[in-house]
């Protein structure tokens, strides 16, 4: 009894210093404008990828009362420069780091044009239910009323937040949060730059406290059907961007590379005009999936609507994007080149 006694302080402060320790947050870092450093404080012009992770962290000093931070420089680059490599390396490192239980939560620093492709396609292959949220700014750290560090801020606390878990990967920015499969640039210069425009925000960020409002019906996270290594080369897909009285020249330019995948950026419900749907016609003859998408922000592509999918010899994207539909497809042919497959895939993801 007594020696149960003498021990009784030290299991108190054991469970004291336990509740005492922050959650742990470790933000990747990839570039894009958070990261850029401008010539003046009145230009949004900038040089992408400059500023460190530890300095951008350093201008949020109220971040350390609730989390503990830890940064990673995985690239310094413009979003516009993202490569299927720097995702790779994105996902190898996030399904690690929570394989070996190193962070509660992670948070990916990113230039915003191809922010909505980083995020679907971490979507699509991280197997943590453990949040992870990317986010990024439209002014440089050195603009006038920076957009960065609030960014930063809100992302830091989603990815602590109990409630984020199994929600997929998320997109936080200007205090909404974007389901990665809806998510879209919305404003080439505008702070309020994202939306999703089939199913508006799951959730408000404001004062470090976080309010969800929705959940996909898509949640692909944590049952990944694809599994990322470092050496998983992925399928050549395109994209061939559909308008009026377009010529078909890029379809069989790309018949001629061989390529593995073809999604159309087509008009309204995933249309073509005739010169498409010929080069359409010789390149599922060539053994390339060809996919119907469209470049139409809103709504969906429909099997066999204006275009008999089944005589064609097409699949559709649903309503993913065009950017989206090809990541879907890539990851989709590394599993099979079944077009029954692959067109459950869209309507699954
Ligand atoms: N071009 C930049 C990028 O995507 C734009 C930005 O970050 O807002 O990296």
């Amino acid at each position: 009894m007594k020696k149960i006694l003498s021990v009784l302080p030290l299991i108190a402060l054991a469970v004291f210093v336990h509740a005492q320790k922050l959650p742990r947050v470790i933000i990747l870092a990839t570039g894009g404008t958070i990261a850029g450093a401008g010539a003046s404080s009145d230009r949004a012009g900038y040089t992408a990828g400059k500023i460190p992770i530890d300095q951008l962290v350093g201008s949020i000093p109220t971040v350390k009362k609730i989390a503990e931070i830890t940064g990673e420089q995985v690239a310094s680059v413009g979003s516009q420069d993202m490569t299927v490599d720097i995702w790779k390396k994105l996902a190898v490192r996030i399904n690690e780091i929570f394989k070996n239980n190193e962070a509660d939560g992670i948070v990916v620093t990113h230039g915003t044009d191809t922010q909505e492709e980083t995020a679907y396609f971490l979507d699509l292959v991280v197997t943590s239910e453990k949040p992870v949220v990317l986010t990024g700014s439209m002014r440089p750290a050195t603009a006038i009323s920076a957009d960065g560090p609030k960014n930063l801020y809100d992302a830091i606390t989603i990815a602590i937040d109990p409630k984020s878990k199994g929600r997929g990967v998320l997109v936080s920015f200007n205090e909404g949060i974007y389901d990665a499969r809806e998510v879209m640039k919305m404003s080439s210069t505008k702070t309020n730059a994202f939306g999703s425009p089939n199913t508006g925000a799951v959730d408000q960020a404001y004062d470090g406290t976080v309010e969800y409002y929705s959940k996909s019906e898509r949640q692909v996270n944590p049952k990944s059907p694809v599994v990322i290594t470092a050496d998983t080369k992925l399928p050549r897909v395109d994209i061939v961007y559909m308008y009026a009285d377009a010529p078909a020249d890029e379809i069989d330019l790309l018949i001629g590379k061989k390529v593995d995948g073809i999604v159309i950026a087509g008009v309204g419900n995933g249309n073509f005009n005739k010169a498409y749907m010929d080069a359409v016609k010789r390149a599922v003859a060539a053994g390339i999936i060809v996919c119907r998408s469209s470049r139409t922000p809103s709504g969906r592509v429909v099997l066999h609507d204006e275009i008999n999918d089944d005589e064609l010899g097409t699949i559709v994207s649903d309503d993913l994007t065009p950017q989206k539909a090809r990541i879907l497809l890539m990851l989709g042919l590394t599993k099979t080149k079944d077009k029954k497959q692959l067109q459950n895939f869209f309507f699954k993801y």
